[in-house]
């Protein structure tokens, strides 16, 4: 049983879109950089394990890829399901965690020296070698150690001997790919090149560098490496405001049906706070998604639905609810109504919602509650 608001996830596209990034790769250089897919956040709420194992399997022929996850548990999810592909954990490892690294198989990222320190000795206890990537802060000042004061850092890593960690990899994250003019990215890209020309004095010869995210995987060759680590474009979303480099289309569509229809004389409120009055006689709509299932307040006023062939404005959103302005058309209970993705010609995706109330495609799409059901076809 499927309640009425669920997402189709197209396990389909998903693999076209990796095709097509590795295509666009491959189509620009000799020596095309691996593609470390991240799958982190239930794989931007599409459903992780469902898309490691399309991805898996799509990987087959051309080796094994890399998944990329958030934290040591979203690692431990993958293998409890079977994921057999290497896992990197991108975040900050706790003390409880450590375990879980060794009994999975899972690649942490260090990215400090007592985490270096405390894994060293994890490792040396277990009797042995870990790989590790090492993450280095160029400018976004969350995780990394500080670009430029690796000389006093990194020998906690103790990679220059045969120690319990083995290097992988050493990366960095942009914080601003996806604005064309912002000058970080210049300098964060700059301070990753000392970092690499200094990496064999620091005991990293022979690692990798990876730094690239969807938008710097668009906008700058240069940031390819020897990996890129696309999250957003493999769903088959274009980080705004950029425009399309690649063919990839979105994995994700969600859908409901309206489930009741009513008539609203004018100066009328719907909602609660009685935010929106009628401004004439009206037909309002209810559909059974709310903001309990990761609608936005915000996008009462501000976004529209697909219904009936036609854009039905948001007029209010409840917990469980939204209420949309259908006055125009004929719409009656049990009428498909498309929240994201496509109907009758017309679409709807992540960039609009995100652009309707000021935020980043990556969270309309994590925010997709627990309670809607996925439906991954197409594979
Ligand atoms: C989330 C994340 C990515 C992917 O970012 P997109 O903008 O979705 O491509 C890449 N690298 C790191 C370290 C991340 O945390």
């Amino acid at each position: 049983m499927v309640r009425p608001t669920h997402a189709v996830v197209d396990l389909a596209r998903l693999v076209a879109n990796y095709r097509a990034i590795r295509e666009y790769l491959a189509a620009a250089s000799a020596a095309p950089p691996r593609i470390i897919a991240v799958i982190k956040a239930n794989a931007y709420g599409h459903g992780a394990v469902a898309v490691a194992r399309a991805l898996e399997a799509a990987e087959a022929e051309g080796g094994a890829p890399t998944l990329a996850c958030a934290d040591i548990e979203e690692g431990i999810e993958l293998r409890e399901a079977g994921i057999r592909a290497p896992v990197l954990v991108f975040g900050a490892l706790s003390v409880s965690d450590l375990d879980g690294v060794f009994r999975h198989r899972l690649t942490p990222t260090v990215s400090s020296p007592s985490a270096a320190r405390r894994l060293r000795a994890a490792a040396a206890a277990r009797g042995c070698r870990l790989g590790v990537h090492v993450k280095v802060d160029t400018g976004m000042n969350r995780f990394g150690f500080r670009h430029d004061n690796l000389r006093r850092t990194m020998p906690a890593l103790g990679a220059g001997d045969a120690g319990p960690l083995r290097v992988e990899a050493v990366y960095t994250h942009f914080a601003t790919a996806e604005s064309a003019d912002h000058p970080l990215f210049e300098r964060q890209r700059g301070c990753f090149e000392s970092v690499r020309a200094a990496m064999r004095e620091l005991g990293l010869r022979g690692a990798w560098c990876h730094a690239a995210n969807s938008a710097a995987l668009l906008r700058d060759r240069r940031t390819w490496y020897d990996a890129v680590r696309p999250g957003l474009l493999l769903y088959g979303v274009v980080p705004p405001p950029m425009e399309e480099h690649v063919p990839v289309r979105p994995v994700l569509s969600l859908h409901s049906r309206v489930v009741a229809v009513k008539g609203m004389r004018r100066g009328e409120t719907a909602g609660y706070g009685a935010r929106f009055a009628a401004p004439r006689a009206m037909r309002a709509a209810v559909v059974p998604a709310g903001y309990a299932d990761g609608l936005d307040l915000r996008l009462a006023g501000a976004a529209s639905v697909l219904v009936r062939g036609r854009r039905a404005p948001v007029i209010a959103v409840s917990m469980d609810s939204t209420t949309i302005d259908v006055t125009d058309s004929d719409v009656s209970p049990g009428d498909p109504v498309v929240i994201v993705g496509e109907q009758d010609g017309d679409s709807i995706d992540a960039r609009e919602l995100a652009r309707a109330i000021g935020t980043v495609p990556h969270e309309i799409l994590c925010r997709m509650g627990a309670r809607i059901a996925r439906v991954h076809q197409g594979l």
